[in-house]
């Protein structure tokens, strides 16, 4: 094994299994997906640190931990078609890009899209199709997706979200709640009800744009 081998197996033993990451699809795609790729260089050795690390402009790549927890509760079958706002450094799109059939992706950030393309297409992540602008009304000529997860923290549930998941059981996992501390929910769509549940507290860069903090910029 090679030193970020072993780096990824005490992550998946240390930090993921133990605070309830059962799924073993999410387990193996993360002991695989070499996240030290999706850093800027200079960030690369705190890639398996149990910490968010900053990305440019502002942005941050989530925790292990929280990457592992939302993709565990998009319960997602290898049919499944999946919508990802906020790409950032695109470590969380690859982890969906094992988990699912089709992984849409959207970036506010020309930049960091960029940087997230070059690595998907270097690690051979075909499944993958990204889009540079404002996700916050989703991506309509897609819909319906089997689930969506924003990666950014919101106001409220945009109403565009609700409309684009699957009537019978659609997921959307989505931090919800004030710029400084949000709650991840999971909401399931049943026709025009939609259940939702609390999974833990969290803390996420603002979703900006038309459906999220409207007039603020991420920066
Ligand atoms: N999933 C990312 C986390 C990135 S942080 C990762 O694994 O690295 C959240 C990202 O959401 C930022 O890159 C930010 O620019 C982006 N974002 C914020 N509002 C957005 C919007 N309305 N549409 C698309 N992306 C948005």
């Amino acid at each position: 094994m090679t030193d970020r081998e072993l780096q990824r197996e005490w992550m998946v033993e240390h930090q993921l299994r133990p605070r309830g990451i059962e799924d073993p699809r999410v387990l193996e795609a993360m002991a695989e997906i070499p996240r030290e790729l999706f850093l800027p260089v200079d960030q690369a050795a705190a890639a398996y640190e149990d910490a968010a690390v900053p990305l440019s402009q502002g942005q941050t790549l989530s925790q292990p931990f929280m990457v592992a927890a939302m993709s565990q509760a998009l319960q997602l079958t290898p049919r499944d078609r999946v919508l990802e706002i906020g790409t950032g450094s695109g470590y969380q799109t690859a982890v969906l890009s094992r988990l699912a059939a089709e992984v849409f992706t959207i970036e506010y950030l020309p930049e960091l899209s960029r940087a997230a393309v070059a690595v998907l297409r270097e690690l051979g992540c075909v499944n993958v199709r990204a889009r540079v602008g404002d996700g916050s009304g989703g991506w309509p000529e897609e819909a319906p997706f089997d689930a969506i997860l924003v990666t950014a923290g919101a106001p409220a549930l945009p109403a565009s979200l609700k409309q684009q998941v699957r009537e019978d059981g659609g997921r959307i996992v989505i931090p919800v709640g004030p710029r400084t501390l949000q709650t991840l929910y999971r909401f399931v769509r049943h026709g025009t009800e939609v259940e939702r549940e609390a999974l833990m507290d969290c803390r996420f860069v603002p979703l900006v744009g038309e459906e999220g903090w409207r007039g603020e910029t991420p920066e």
